[in-house]
């Protein structure tokens, strides 16, 4: 197989891109034994749960007595080792999930305490971390506090502790991926560590993870670990890139129920929610999830080997144990930065012709490039890179539907590169 049959690649490049695949091999033995479990996972969840051609036919209006929605949310429970699960496409967003899981469970008076240190950007404004925004949880009289990681990323365990000990919290709350920071993402065992240590200090305390970027990347879930309650999106992981927008939420009955107050109304709960044309969707992404996300991290572990090889600072490194399926590559200058996402832009299969530019996003404090040329607008589960521009210039990519077109788009990143060395 040539790539230069189709795509401008130099001959450095593609001496690089043999050997990164070399060092990659053993990963991707790892990567798929555990793709194949997942996908064993959730191929007994759809039996199990006896999954219909008409479960998929959807509803409208209220959504009363459908069954394939009831379905849907039961394979997800299943597939999140959890109790019970919501698995809707009225969620609008990741964030949207997530509020609709901490305001379903907290109360004006409680506490919450986020283990993690500073939660992803758009969380902030739920919680009102900075200020007490409108609609926040602290505008309802929702308590917040957090524990600072440690120098090197890594959580607390003894201030989580302590902080627990001091104070009757509600919910402690984890955020299983790095998102767009410089920390270590959390493994299953790094999430098992910490709800421990919640338990060793407090029994009712309910633990909540924002599972995004997290779903199918190991073998087991958050739920299977400790965790009470897991909030996700479907334009990530768990929507296989087929989900066109959605989100879900899984674990305990009796919190699931609560969220499910919140999603709709008090009183009515589940019951309701037209799924309109989308059941085939939900179903059939859920369904190629992990084969997608074994795609997604073959990506990241190829984009990383690649780009360590070229000299560059790579995090995680190719090797190392992944908790996410993002990768974050420091290229060092502005023009690096802005070369790498035209050059991964224009390898997409849609929008290959737009040349992105740098742009003052709100809520931004720098400027911010953007490579993404997806059929889900936004989605990240497909391969897209984000950049702030400013020192050190690193780019987070992730995502990619398969790693063969995620690989030549990242070989046109490096190629990008290489054309303004
Ligand atoms: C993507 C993400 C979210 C949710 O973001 P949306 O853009 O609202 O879907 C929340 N937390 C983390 C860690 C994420 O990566």
């Amino acid at each position: 197989m040539n790539i230069t049959e189709f795509f401008n690649i130099d001959n450095r490049l593609l001496e690089m891109d043999k050997k990164a695949l070399a060092d990659c091999k053993p990963i991707f033995e790892k990567i798929d034994n555990t793709t194949e479990y997942n996908q064993l996972k959730v191929l007994k969840a759809f039996i199990k749960n006896g999954v219909s051609e008409s479960a998929m036919a959807g509803s409208t209006g209220y959504g009363y007595d459908d069954k394939g929605r009831e379905i849907l949310e039961r394979v997800m429970a299943d597939c999140m080792g959890a109790e019970d699960s919501l698995i809707r496409h009225n969620f609008v967003s990741g964030t949207h999930t997530l509020t609709v899981a901490l305001f379903g469970v907290l109360r004006p008076g409680d506490k919450v305490l986020v283990l993690t240190g500073r939660p992803y950007d758009t969380i902030t404004g739920v919680f009102g971390i900075d200020e007490v925004t409108d609609g926040s949880l602290r505008d309802f009289g929702v308590e917040y506090n957090q524990v600072e990681l440690k120098p090197d990323g890594t959580p607390d365990i003894e201030e989580i502790k302590n902080s627990l000990s001091k104070n009757d919290y509600k919910m402690a709350y984890i955020q299983r991926s790095r998102g767009y920071s410089t920390r270590p993402t959390l493994t299953i065992y790094d999430i098992e560590n910490l709800c421990k240590a919640v338990r060793e200090v407090s029994k009712q305390t309910v633990i909540m993870v924002d599972n995004c970027y997290g779903e199918f990347v190991e073998k087991k879930e958050p739920c299977q670990v400790g965790a009470d309650l897991v909030a996700g999106s479907l334009i990530k992981n768990p929507g296989g890139g087929i989900a066109p927008t959605g989100g879900y939420i899984a674990g305990r009955r009796d919190l699931v129920e609560k969220c499910s107050y919140r999603l709709t109304c008090a009183g009515v709960g589940r019951e309701v929610g037209a799924t309109l044309g989308h059941s085939r969707e939900l179903y059939l992404g859920l369904f190629q999830a992990p084969h997608v996300v074994g795609e997604a991290l073959k990506t990241a572990v190829y984009g990383s080997a690649l780009f360590q090889n070229m000299g560059y600072e790579v995090s995680p490194k190719p090797h190392e144990k992944r908790g996410d399926i993002i990768q974050c590559v420091t290229l060092g200058s502005a023009e690096k930065l802005i070369s790498f996402c035209k050059g991964m832009q224009s390898g997409a299969p849609v929008d290959s012709f737009v040349t992105p530019e740098p742009w003052d996003m709100p809520g931004y404090t720098d400027p911010v490039i953007m490579a993404a040329g997806a059929f889900t607008l936004g989605a990240s589960i497909e391969l897209s890179a984000d950049a702030p521009i400013r020192p050190p210039y690193a780019a987070w990519m992730q995502g990619g539907l398969n790693f063969h077109s995620a690989k030549a788009g990242i070989l046109l990143a490096a190629q990008k590169m290489k054309e303004k060395e």
